[in-house]
């Protein structure tokens, strides 16, 4: 399966994309995990990107751009992979499909998470205390959530045009909401009923 997830900061993107990654034995790649880490270990690319992440900027297209291509060439991601939170830009999205065209390997869907904007409020709120998450502060979780309007949410249409679409209610409990996925996804479960495939 070769899949990305769209939607705001706290939409439950990366709670999902876990829970996807080992229904289908693919690669989790989250970009936002991957700078975290990069950031902790005080990389080169941990502090090209710290400055954009604290201010709840997007970091530059040709870093990002640059460590999600080196990503993929890695063997895990030969049986596919969860996307999460890349593309957030068109650019971004339109080396993706270069390079998925060049291997011959298309995305096969684009998932587009739902949620009313006082719900990703009240759990970022959560978020921040229980995670200590600096970019997680309130005036900054608005900044993030303006950023998302203005260069992420494009990309639903992007891949509406392309067919690739599924918008995702992503509201209720975690299990629920990965129902309602694999539900929507007719080919990912191979034709088995959701629930069964969420068993096992
Ligand atoms: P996330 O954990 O996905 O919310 O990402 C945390 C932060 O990492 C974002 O606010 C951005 O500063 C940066 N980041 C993650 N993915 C991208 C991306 N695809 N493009 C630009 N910046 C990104």
């Amino acid at each position: 399966m070769r899949l990305v997830v769209l939607g705001p900061p706290g939409a439950g993107k990366g709670t999902q994309a876990v829970k996807l990654a080992e229904q289908f034995a693919c690669a989790d790649v989250a970009t936002g995990d991957i700078f975290r880490a990069n950031v902790a270990e005080g990389t080169e690319l941990g502090r090209a990107a710290q400055e954009y992440m604290d201010r709840g900027d997007l970091v530059p297209d040709e870093v990002v751009i640059a460590m999600v291509m080196e990503r993929l060439a890695s063997d895990d991601c030969d049986s596919g992979f969860v996307l999460d939170g890349f593309p957030r830009t068109v650019n971004q999205a339109e080396a993706l499909d270069r390079r998925l065209a060049g291997l011959g390997t298309p995305l096969e869907a684009a998932l587009s998470f739902d949620v009313t904007e006082e719900e990703l409020l009240r759990r970022l709120a959560g978020r921040a205390a229980a995670q200590h998450r600096a970019d997680d502060a309130e005036q900054t979780i608005r900044h993030r959530l303006e950023v998302f309007a203005i260069k992420t949410r494009p990309l639903i249409d992007y891949y509406r045009h392309r067919r690739l679409l599924t918008m995702v209610d992503g509201v209720g409990r975690v299990e629920e909401v990965t129902g309602r996925i694999l539900g929507g996804l007719p080919s990912a479960n191979g034709g088995r009923d959701p629930a069964l495939a969420l068993a096992g």
